[in-house]
């Protein structure tokens, strides 16, 4: 069963409609990724499932349940996150302090086994809990973000961009983590320029290009797909 779908979602800003009736499904314990250029539309369709930016057209179901036009705020407590591009920290907190932060909408107070969860995940975090988020390289501000989502028990976690900036050893690191993610029972829905990185540990993929999808198949068959190879592999 699917843990959310976007049927026919259109999605502009003012006059430029940026997604042009995308159908796509996410079913629970899955991770799926979106592909495409730059400008594909893959962020805006992103915001559109957790709410931050409304839908001109179409329907969003997510749990068995319209949600189309519900709130960021109410989205994030029923269980979708989104860890942007960019990362968007906090750099004058401690690293302690953003992962805290993460977990603001809960009202349980079991954050201590859970931030144990997130150092098991990224050490590096937990050598670094009493530093300012800002004095971390771009691969563990990226390892923080991810963290700081873990933190709020998501149930569909949505990733901009992960590897984006970072070096090769680390962009392996960070696919390592979202496979660990995902076989831990979070959902997954990831958008990269990495396409290579992206369908290496996904289920199943979708290609994005001008706001529309252009093809829907599992991982594996986009990898093989000569026409996924000759636009987003390098041939
Ligand atoms: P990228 O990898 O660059 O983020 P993308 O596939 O995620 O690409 P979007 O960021 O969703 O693409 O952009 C889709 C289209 O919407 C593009 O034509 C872009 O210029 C436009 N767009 C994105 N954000 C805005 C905005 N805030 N205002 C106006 N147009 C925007």
């Amino acid at each position: 069963m699917n843990l959310i779908e976007a049927r026919a979602l259109e999605v502009s800003y003012g006059e430029i409609r940026a997604v042009r009736g995308v159908d796509l499904a996410v079913g629970r314990g899955e991770l799926v990724c979106l592909i495409g250029a730059n400008g594909a539309g893959k962020t805006t369709t992103l915001k559109a499932l957790c709410g931050m930016l409304p839908a001109r057209a179409g329907v969003i179901n997510y749990d068995g349940a319209p949600v189309t036009g519900r709130p960021a705020h109410e989205l994030v407590r029923r269980g979708i996150v989104l860890v942007p591009e960019g990362r968007g920290i906090f750099a004058r907190l401690t690293v302690l302090e953003n992962l805290q932060l993460g977990a603001y909408a809960r009202r349980d107070a079991a954050v201590a086994p859970d931030l144990e969860r997130v150092y098991d995940l990224f050490p590096r975090l937990a050598e670094r809990r009493r530093q300012p988020a800002g004095t971390l390289s771009g691969g563990e501000q990226q390892m923080l973000a991810i963290g700081r989502a873990l933190m709020s028990r998501p149930r569909l976690l949505l990733l901009d961009e992960p590897s984006m900036g970072l070096a090769p050893l680390l962009v392996q690191k960070i696919g390592d983590v979202i496979r660990r993610i995902s076989r831990e029972g979070v959902t997954l829905l990831l958008v990269e320029q990495n396409a290579r990185l992206a369908l290496a540990i996904s289920d199943r993929g979708y290609v994005m290009e001008s706001g529309r999808v252009t093809l829907a198949d599992s991982a594996q068959a986009l990898l093989s797909n000569p026409q996924v190879q000759a636009a987003y592999l390098g041939g």
